[in-house]
């Protein structure tokens, strides 16, 4: 199987990669998150409790 990602909308230039998580469990949470990768981008999409949601200032401090 190939890992295709797909492009990351918001700059075109990186790609979006999934990061994994674990649960309580240590049941591996596949796709948690999907990260740009392109550091001056820095979108990034988290998918919690079936809910997605999308922060743009991952690696930054919102303050
Ligand atoms: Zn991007």
């Amino acid at each position: 199987m190939e890992n295709i990602y797909p492009e990351c909308q918001k700059c075109s230039t990186g790609v979006l990669v999934p990061l994994s998580d674990y649960g309580r469990d240590g049941a591996t949470i596949q796709y948690k998150a999907w990260v740009c990768t392109n550091p001056d981008c820095g979108f990034n999409i988290r998918i919690d409790n079936g809910e997605i949601s999308i922060g743009r200032n991952i690696g930054k401090s919102a303050k």
